[in-house]
């Protein structure tokens, strides 16, 4: 079995649509075939400033909602970040064989830290990705499913692993980005050249799963389209009208040309309800069964915990022959 490894942030209230669509759902679904290890990293999310009573309750959401959606701790390892150490202590070697160069194009940063400025960025911010890098490397994944803004990182990953490989002798795996076309990159509602994100300035375009029903009916029926009339994919010319296809299609199964034909004809309008139907839908049960976890904390840590102890068996292996091939002394 292949193995693949995939991460999501703890951050702000709830999982979004295209961390659904994008992440989570290929997750659930390649449990079955691969020996997959699935983290909430929260590590990565003190990349920006992080309220400690929220972090801690978004720690446990982020493990209920994977648990909802499917995510089994019997078919998968399901762990913390912070609670496997040897991520901080392989990130720390990864910064030492990053080149600041190479680090500096990383186009994920560029676009955060332009929003907050040089002095409003934490060096963290500007580490993720080679914090990431080490998350991959320490269980030798082969693939990393990840959303189409993750394939730089993946990249890097691939070139320090080699770096690595090349000064030390073939020791970590080079993994690759597993990425699924139609789903890759869900947009923001509000403003569809941007993808929905966690950290966006403005939630209004953000499709939390958490949400009350309503606010994400009105969300989806007020989302941008264009100012023509026909529904037609067609992500260039229509990108507000091409991403609602895209999640009325992934929710559903339909194919994106049975839904253009269903929709011959008509305005944007019925098509941004119907949406914001199946949408509501499919997210009931979901949301009924992440506050059932909530309910139990103590059931939900003990989860988490048996991850933790699983992950560590490989990632102290990893990090013990890191360590001695880079000629650190082994404590007596
Ligand atoms: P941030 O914008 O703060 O980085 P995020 O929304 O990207 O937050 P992450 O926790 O960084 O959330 O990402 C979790 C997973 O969701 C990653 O695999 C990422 O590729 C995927 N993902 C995030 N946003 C989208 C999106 N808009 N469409 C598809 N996949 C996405
Ligand atoms: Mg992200």
């Amino acid at each position: 079995r292949l193995r693949v490894l995939s991460g999501i942030q703890p951050t702000a209230g709830s999982f979004h649509l295209g961390n659904y669509l994008g992440a989570v759902r290929q997750w659930v679904a390649l449990q079955e075939t691969h020996d997959a290890f699935y983290m909430v990293v929260d590590l990565h999310a003190i990349t920006i400033p992080q309220d400690p009573a929220e972090l801690r309750a978004s720690t446990r959401l982020a493990a209920a909602q994977l648990l909802s959606a499917g995510v089994d701790p019997a078919r998968c390892t399901l762990f913390v970040q912070s609670h496997v150490p040897e991520h901080s202590q392989l990130a720390w070697v990864m910064n030492c064989l990053t080149r600041f160069g190479e680090a500096s194009r990383m186009t994920q940063f560029k676009d955060k830290s332009a929003k907050q400025g040089a002095e409003g960025t934490s060096v963290g911010l500007f580490t993720y990705p080679v914090l990431q890098a080490a998350d991959i490397l320490l269980y030798h994944a082969n693939q990393v499913p990840v959303g189409e803004d993750q394939r730089q990182h993946v990249e890097l990953t691939r070139d320090v692993g080699q770096r690595f490989n090349s000064q030390f002798g073939d020791t970590l795996t080079l993994p690759e980005a597993y990425i699924l076309k139609e789903t890759a990159k869900i947009y923001d509602l509000q403003d569809p050249a941007a993808k929905m994100s966690k950290s966006a300035a403005s939630d209004k375009g953000v499709v939390w799963l958490m949400d009350e029903a309503k606010v994400s009916a009105k969300k989806f029926r007020s989302a941008v389209t264009d100012t023509g009339t026909e529904v037609r994919y067609d992500p260039v010319a229509k990108p507000g009208v091409s991403n609602l296809l895209t999640i009325y299609s992934a929710l559903t199964g339909l194919s994106v040309g049975e839904i253009e034909e269903k929709f011959a004809g008509q305005l944007y309008g019925p098509l941004k309800t119907e949406v914001a139907e199946i949408f509501a839908d499919w997210v009931a049960p979901f949301r009924t069964r992440v506050l059932e976890f909530l309910d139990d904390p103590a059931q939900l840590d003990a989860i988490l915990a048996e991850g933790a102890a699983k992950a560590r068996e490989v990632a102290s292996g990893t990090m013990a022959t890191v360590y001695d091939r880079m000629g650190f002394l082994a404590p007596a």
